[in-house]
């Protein structure tokens, strides 16, 4: 049976070591600030949004709210980014996606200094992630490497198969797993033999968002499984997109769903702004 990589006791662990950056930080007189843009009222965001008020909370970053109503015009939002871009109180601007449909959501996300996107989507921090220099790196993924570091996980030299080819999940966490050296396979929906891709893996990364979709038999013997999916059956249950029980039975170590990167997110998001702070610390 596979050791269960423990998503919760590694986010908790890490938010740990951001609570005491932050204080050494606030020493110097610096306290990292977070801006969190929420247009709009979709329950699912508000929910997010508080998570992370919650999170900056508890660490002692400052958290800076903004909270719009629907009918916000994309000037408004526009005029609101420019504003948070120059406000030196903040080191992370985090706009919650979805956006209504009158705003254009790419327009938004490359408005916002890339100094500042601790979301790590702006083509810029894309790009420094491309060519192996990151400054930020996208949330999930990234607490996905962590996770792998905190599991004592080296990628050097490892096959490493992703499913899912997102800007927000798959394709990052490829990069980030080349630049550990290890081989990457990325598959989609149009690979061909999905099964046998899998079965070549020392490590895979399912971003999927289909239940279960990775059977226990693709699974290599001793592989280790990190299941980003979170996928809603029934009322009440979440499954991720491996099969659990069956895959368990062959990794060596394996990440819950709920309870594995999930609570990484948020704390990753943490993280970047901290860094972002200790940057404007440097400047
Ligand atoms: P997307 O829907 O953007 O991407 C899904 C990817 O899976 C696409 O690249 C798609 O391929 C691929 N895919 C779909 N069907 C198949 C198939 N049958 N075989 C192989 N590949 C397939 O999803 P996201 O990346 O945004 O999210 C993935 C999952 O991760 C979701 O369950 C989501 O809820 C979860 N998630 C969890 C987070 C967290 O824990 N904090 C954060 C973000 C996401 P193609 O490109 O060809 O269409």
């Amino acid at each position: 049976m596979a050791n269960i990589i423990d998503g919760k006791a590694i986010a908790a662990e890490i938010r740990e070591e951001i609570s005491s950056g932050v204080a050494s930080l606030k020493e110097k007189n610096i306290t990292p600030g977070l801006a969190v843009v929420l247009v709009g009222d979709d329950p699912a965001s508000r929910v997010y949004v508080t998570m992370k008020e919650k999170a900056c909370a508890q660490t002692g970053i400052f958290s800076d709210e903004h909270k719009l109503s629907a009918e916000t015009s994309e000037e408004e939002l526009l005029s609101l980014i420019a504003q948070l871009n120059n406000d030196e109180r903040i080191d992370g601007i985090l706009v919650q996606l979805p956006l209504p449909d009158h705003i254009d959501e790419s327009k938004i996300l490359d408005a916002i200094s890339p100094t500042k996107d601790v979301d790590g989507f702006h083509p810029y921090n894309v790009g420094r992630l491309a060519t192996g220099t990151p400054l930020f790196q996208p949330c999930t993924p990234y607490g996905v490497m962590k996770m792998l570091e905190k599991t004592g996980v080296d990628l050097t030299g490892k096959e490493v198969v992703v499913v899912g080819r997102s800007n927000i999940v798959g394709k990052p966490v490829a990069l980030m797993c080349l630049a550990q050296h290890a081989t990457v396979t990325l598959c989609h929906s149009r690979t061909a033999d999905l099964p046998a891709k899998v079965r070549q893996a020392d490590v895979v990364i399912a971003a999927v968002g289909r239940p279960e979709m990775i059977k226990g038999d693709w699974i290599k013997e001793g592989a280790v499984v990190i299941d980003v999916g979170v996928n809603r059956v029934g009322e009440k249950k979440l499954v991720g997109d491996v099969d659990f029980a069956a895959a368990g039975e062959r990794a060596s170590a394996i990440t819950p769903v709920p309870g594995g990167v999930g609570p990484m997110t948020i704390t990753m998001l943490l993280y970047n702004t901290l860094e972002s702070a200790k940057r404007r610390g440097n400047s």
